[in-house]
């Protein structure tokens, strides 16, 4: 199809990720993506800074992970999981549980981050149930952040930047923290605990679990907390019978530095959610992972199983891809490349500090956000970014660089490159 007649089509039937139907936000035509490379259908070639939204770690149209897709595409690409089971499913169980903290190893594969953590806040909730504390119906958080967009999920959003408004009459209630002060690299205050102390002394009967992204927090704020904060929630969750779930859908496989952020700390959550480059951002697919103690207790309770079974539940064709992603990712050096590519990001995206419409300039692995004062108008900048070749997609007032792992430090000195000339030429930033 060509260029025009696409764009066409997509204006007038298309959706796209929280847009209004007739946007005239810019729209870009792609026709094929290799490595870290985009190609536009105008034959533009842009270098991607955003991995797909965290997905994409080893680049795009990558040669293992098609080999592994046609293998099985060859075999079957779905089979129904009730009843059956498959190699695929098998063997993405043994890799997972060889590489999360010990003791999780009891997986529901899922296929979406949202509805990996509606899966777990059920499991969370039939525990409860199954443990007689029927009256825990309600989940913890901390501000700024991000679950998914399905109905719990949401519910757990931040309420001011998240949904809540718009679904106030129909959303469950929630209980909320403020966000931990105590940013990741400083020294710990004690202080940030007492929130939580607070909340579950006065209510901790009323819940179920704490649900968070453990020390980056993606979508809702790209802020970066300290560990300590975590370890110290584990115990007053023990201490008042609540189950900790991190969701680590964004920070999972390396991203972060550690394979997973959990590893930032000494403790271990009951639940621990997994999704986009889980299949190195080829297809969806999700998993929840839980303990032998709450999966057992959850077949005792009342309903002897646990409640939930999606039609595409553990899809072959994924779980190929993601056993095919996890190997590339364990045979490759990402530790040196992730650290590779936060040295670079910390040292070109320094001179943004000193800009006026910048209030933070924050790096943690393979992340490299500017904060900005006030919100950044996407229409302005998004064309700006693709004139200079590159792939970067803000929102709020965020500007970020999460780039596929294998990018060399040229295509990345190209990428903060153009960010920076950007912010200077539109905020009318001196050059320093
Ligand atoms: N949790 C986190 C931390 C996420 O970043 C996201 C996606 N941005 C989700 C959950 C939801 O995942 P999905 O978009 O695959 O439903």
């Amino acid at each position: 199809m060509n260029e025009q007649d696409l764009l066409q089509l997509d204006k007038q039937h298309l959706w796209h990720p929280y847009a209004a139907m007739d946007s005239d936000m810019p729209m870009y035509a792609v026709e094929r993506a290799d490595g870290v490379m985009i190609t536009l259908k105008n034959g533009q070639r842009l270098i991607d800074g955003m991995s797909s939204w965290w997905a994409a770690l080893h680049g795009y149209n990558h040669p293992a992970l098609n080999q592994a897709a046609a293998a099985q595409l060859a075999k079957m690409s779905h089979i129904m999981f009730g009843g059956f089971t498959h190699d695929p499913a098998g063997e993405l169980a043994q890799r997972l549980v060889k590489l999360l903290p010990a003791g999780l190893d009891k997986i529901f594969f899922a296929d979406s981050g949202s509805v990996a953590v509606e899966v777990a806040m059920k499991m969370a909730l039939q525990y409860q149930q199954a443990k007689g504390e029927g009256k825990r119906g309600k989940f913890a958080t901390i501000r700024a952040g991000y679950h998914g967009d399905t109905w719990h999920a949401m519910s757990v959003c931040d309420p001011v930047t998240g949904m809540h408004q718009l679904f106030s009459a129909c959303l469950p209630v929630q209980y909320f923290l403020p966000q931990p002060q105590t940013a990741f690299g400083k020294p710990w205050n004690e202080q940030d605990m007492q929130p939580l102390r607070d909340l579950l002394a006065r209510h901790g009967e009323e819940i179920a679990g704490l649900i968070l992204e453990p020390v980056v927090q993606g979508a809702g704020g790209m802020y970066f907390y300290s560990p300590r904060y975590l370890e110290n929630a584990r115990a007053l969750c023990d201490q008042y019978g609540v189950l900790l779930i991190f969701d680590e859908i964004a920070t999972g496989f390396g991203r972060t530095g550690k394979l997973f952020a959990t590893e930032y700390t000494a403790i271990t959550p009951d639940i621990i959610c997994l999704g986009k480059a889980l299949t190195g951002g080829y297809l969806t697919l999700s998993a929840t992972v839980t303990t032998q103690t709450v999966a057992q207790t959850i077949c005792n309770g009342e309903a002897q199983c646990f409640m939930h079974g999606p039609t595409f539940m553990g899809n072959p064709l994924a779980c190929a891809i993601a056993c095919a992603s996890i190997d590339l990712l364990l045979a490759s050096d990402w530790q040196t490349k992730v650290r590779h590519i936060e040295r670079q990001l910390k040292a070109e995206l320094a001179p943004a500090a000193r800009f006026k419409s910048v209030r933070e300039v924050r790096v943690l692995g393979a992340i490299g956000v500017l904060e900005m004062k006030e919100p950044v108008n996407i229409a302005r900048l998004q064309p700006e970014f693709v004139a200079k070749g590159i792939w970067l997609r803000p929102f709020g007032r965020l500007v970020y660089i999460m780039p596929p792992f294998i990018i060399t430090t040229e295509q990345l000195s190209r990428l903060t490159g153009g960010l920076l000339a950007v912010i200077r030429d539109v905020y009318h930033e001196s050059s320093c």
